[in-house]
């Protein structure tokens, strides 16, 4: 076999087979296939696409790539979350906790931020002694004992991905369906959970900017999924504007904490038991939808979410009193009122361009090196829909110093959009896949 002809049948729309798929693919980590050849096949498959069958044998090969994460040492229903990335999105810090809290264990090994998402890793540690550099022995300790961990990658998961990411990173060949199915699919195998859910972001913010993208990216994941045993849910869900209301590491774990004390609702929330409902039913822990959201609302009226949370901070060596006291978590010297002109609704905020004025303020990594600063961000204090004064604050600067919070400004104020009504909007929650939709 040789790459040159597989190239060329997938350059003329042909279909590869597995074989094909799994030569290609070993050959690309063994450094048998070089990256030229490599790169001019991702081309392909961009302009050609993937039957559903190339799809499934290409996210296998990827899996085969490197070590499986042996879940059978834990006990009980292992489910995991994964999150297409956004801005502001919180959700796994509190997710977790509720479902865990009802008995579903959730080993969940996640990543730092780039660009203007943030990185679940990078928010965890603002608090003081959390520790995210678990050893695999620790790892599944406190998932067992707990019912979660969360840390960052520690087993050599599907090393095929981080190489071909990076080649699509710098050949234009990231916005490819069969490619993104293939690089999610192949980690979450790898991670070994028997219930996957997927939050897949539609809007500014997010990877699909359209309904029908998102959709067609949760269709082509829950696929892969199904195919590959796992029971598998894709939630599509609005990235249109920042989820919540802080973007900024400690802010956000502050929230996260407000969230599970029961002191604040709205699309967090509601992410959250939309998708721990998915959690829930397809563990066979809750009935329908309905029973596993009163099951999860529960969690938060009881205290149960809040104590599993603050189990899971001492787990991991964080100091668990920032559960009583916010306080305690960093925060930044100079807080700045962003206030409105004139009186109206807010129609747009550009998640992607909040996500930037985080970055500009330090919250966020311009490049790999860069060293977050965990306490600066940005409040969005009023969200799309909500009416604004005059002189009325629509959103709150915390910065570390006075030149990065005048740059956060500018920014924000290009990334609101105000009008004299309201405009229509979709269902925040678009929609739900499983397998047999
Ligand atoms: N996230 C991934 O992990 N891989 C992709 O290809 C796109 C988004």
């Amino acid at each position: 076999m040789q790459m040159v002809d597989l190239i060329t049948k997938k350059k003329e729309g042909g279909a590869l087979s597995e074989d094909e798929i799994h030569f290609m693919i070993e050959g690309f980590v063994n450094g048998t296939v070089p990256d030229y050849q490599m790169s001019a096949m991702l081309m392909a498959i961009c302009f050609q696409g993937m039957t559903d069958e190339e799809t499934y044998q290409l996210t296998m090969a990827m899996l085969k790539s490197g070590d499986t994460l042996d879940l059978s040492r834990v006990s009980g229903i292992k489910a995991d979350k994964h999150s297409t990335g956004g801005v502001g999105d919180k959700t796994s810090l509190v997710l977790c906790p509720m479902v865990a809290a009802l008995g579903v264990k959730m080993a969940k090994m996640s990543g730092r931020g780039l660009g203007h998402t943030g990185g679940t890793i990078d928010k965890l540690e603002s608090i003081p002694g959390f520790r995210t550099d678990l050893s695999l022995e620790q790892f599944f300790e406190n998932v067992d004992k707990i019912g979660f961990a969360i840390a960052g990658q520690t087993a050599n998961l599907v090393p095929a991905d981080k190489k071909i990411y990076a080649l699509r990173d710098v050949t234009g060949t990231v916005a490819s369906l069969p490619l993104i199915v293939g690089s999610i699919m192949s980690k979450k195998l790898a991670a070994g959970a028997d219930v996957i859910v997927l939050d897949v972001k539609c809007g500014s913010g997010g990877f699909m900017h359209t309904d029908g993208d998102a959709f067609q990216l949760a269709r082509g994941l829950v696929r892969v999924g199904a195919l590959a045993g796992r029971r598998t849910v894709g939630v599509v869900s609005d990235m249109d504007q920042p989820l919540g209301f802080a973007v900024g590491n400690a802010m956000e774990v502050k929230e996260a904490i407000e969230t599970l004390r029961g002191e604040l609702s709205g699309d967090l929330l509601e992410l959250c038991l939309s998708l721990g409902a998915c959690i829930l039913t397809e563990s066979g822990f809750a009935a329908d939808d309905a029973t596993a959201r009163a099951a999860l609302e529960a969690t938060i009226e009881n205290g149960a979410a809040l104590e599993k949370f603050a189990e899971f901070v001492r787990g991991q060596g964080g100091d668990d009193s920032v559960v009583r006291d916010t306080s305690l978590l960093p925060s930044a010297p100079i807080v700045c009122a962003v206030k409105a002109l004139a009186d109206g609704y807010v129609t747009k905020i550009q998640a992607e361009e909040v996500g930037v004025a985080c970055r500009i303020l330090g919250g966020g990594r311009a490049t790999k090196e860069s060293v977050i600063d965990p306490a600066v961000g940005i409040l969005i204090r009023k969200k799309i829909g909500e009416h604004v004064a005059a002189g009325e604050t629509f959103a709150e600067i915390h910065a570390r110093d006075a030149e990065t919070c005048a740059q956060a400004e500018e920014i924000l104020r290009t990334a609101y959009a105000f009008a004299d009504a309201p405009r229509d909007r979709p269902p925040f929650i678009r929609g739900v896949v499983r397998a047999d939709t």
